[in-house]
């Protein structure tokens, strides 16, 4: 999976209904990225849906878009924006 800033980030699927299932989901689709990193970045992104109060669904769209942007960005799949070290070093360690 790669994106550039004119391609729209792509979205795993609209059934996901819950956090859980968001989270395989987006596991499923990195693969070769932590399953601890992907999580912890849906942590934050969880914590800033629930800051701005948005309902379940919509926290879940938003959070999915915040995460698949970071984890694109980190890994160096963003052709804009170089992955950085720790991530480089993570993604590597795993594969
Ligand atoms: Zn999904």
């Amino acid at each position: 999976m790669r994106t550039d800033a004119t391609t729209p980030i792509p979205r795993c699927c609209t059934t996901h209904s819950d956090w859980a299932g968001l989270a395989r989901h987006l596991v499923a689709d990195f693969g070769g990225v932590p399953t601890k990193a992907i999580v912890d970045e849906l942590s934050h992104a969880k914590r800033a849906c629930q800051l701005f109060q948005l309902g379940n669904q919509d926290a879940l769209d938003c959070a999915e878009l915040i995460v698949r942007n970071r984890v694109l960005i980190a890994t160096g799949r963003s052709p804009s924006v170089p992955a950085t070290v720790a991530w480089r070093t993570a993604v590597a360690n795993v594969a």
